[in-house]
C-alpha cells in the first residue's frame, strides 16, 4: 500500500522517517565499514569480534554490544569513525521517488522528522540536495543519541520530555530495526518496499 493511502486510513500527525533506504539509497562500501568497526572492537574486546564473525552479527549489534559495554569512550570512537567513513566514501545516492514526493506535498500539513543512523552532515547535505531539509522539524542524527535502533535512544532526540500521544506518531522505515524500534516505542510502522536499483 502506498503511504499517501496509508495516511488516509491511519490519521497521523507526526511522521518519523528513517533515513538511508528510506528516502534514498546511500552508496557507501558497508565492507569499509565493518572493517572498520571490526578494528576499533579488536582494542576493546577480542572475544566479542570472535563472536561477531562466527555468529555472523550484523554491524549494529556489534556498536551497541561495544556501547553498552564500553561505554562513552567507545561510543566517541564509533562515532568518530563513522563521520570520516560517511565524509570520505559516500560516492552517490538513489532517490525514492514516492517518499521524496510526499514529504514535498505534505510537509505544511504534518510534522517530520528524521531518526537515522548516519551522521548529521550527510544528511543534512542529502536533504538540502533534495530541497526537503527545512520539511524536517528535527533530525535525530547518528551522533545525537547513544545505542543505535531498535533501541529507542533516537526516539528520545526527537521527543524529549513533551512526546504527543503514541497513536499519532508513525514510523516509516526500511529494516527490521526500524520496524523493532517502532515497536518498543509503542508506535505504529509503515514499511518502505521500494526498489532501489543501483
Ligand atoms: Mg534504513
Amino acid at each position: 500500500m502506498k503511504l499517501e493511502n496509508y495516511l488516509e486510513k491511519n490519521k497521523k500527525k507526526f511522521r518519523i522517517f528513517d533515513f538511508d533506504e528510506t528516502i534514498v539509497k546511500l552508496h557507501l562500501d558497508w565492507d569499509i565499514f565493518r572493517s572498520g568497526i571490526k578494528r576499533i572492537m579488536s582494542k576493546y574486546d577480542l572475544a566479542l569480534v570472535d563472536k561477531y564473525e562466527k555468529e555472523k552479527l550484523r554491524g549494529i549489534d556489534l556498536i551497541n554490544l561495544g556501547i553498552q559495554k564500553y561505554g562513552y569512550k567507545y561510543w566517541k570512537e564509533l562515532i568518530d569513525f563513522t563521520l570520516k567513513f560517511e565524509n570520505e566514501n559516500l560516492t552517490g545516492e538513489t532517490e525514492n521517488p514516492e517518499i521524496i514526493n510526499f514529504i514535498k506535498n505534505n510537509s505544511n500539513s504534518y510534522t517530520f522528522f528524521i531518526w537515522s543512523s548516519n551522521t548529521f552532515p550527510t544528511l543534512e547535505n542529502s536533504l538540502r540536495r533534495l530541497k526537503v531539509l527545512e520539511a524536517f522539524e528535527k533530525i535525530a542524527a547518528r551522533e545525537l543519541y547513544k545505542l543505535a535502533k531498535p533501541y529507542t535512544d533516537g526516539f528520545h532526540v526527537i521527543f524529549t520530555d513533551s512526546a504527543p500521544t503514541k497513536h499519532e506518531i508513525l514510523m516509516v522505515g526500511d529494516s527490521g530495526s526500524d520496524e523493532k524500534a517502532a515497536q518498543s516505542c509503542g508506535i505504529d510502522f509503515y514499511k518502505v518496499e521500494y526498489r532501489f536499483d543501483l
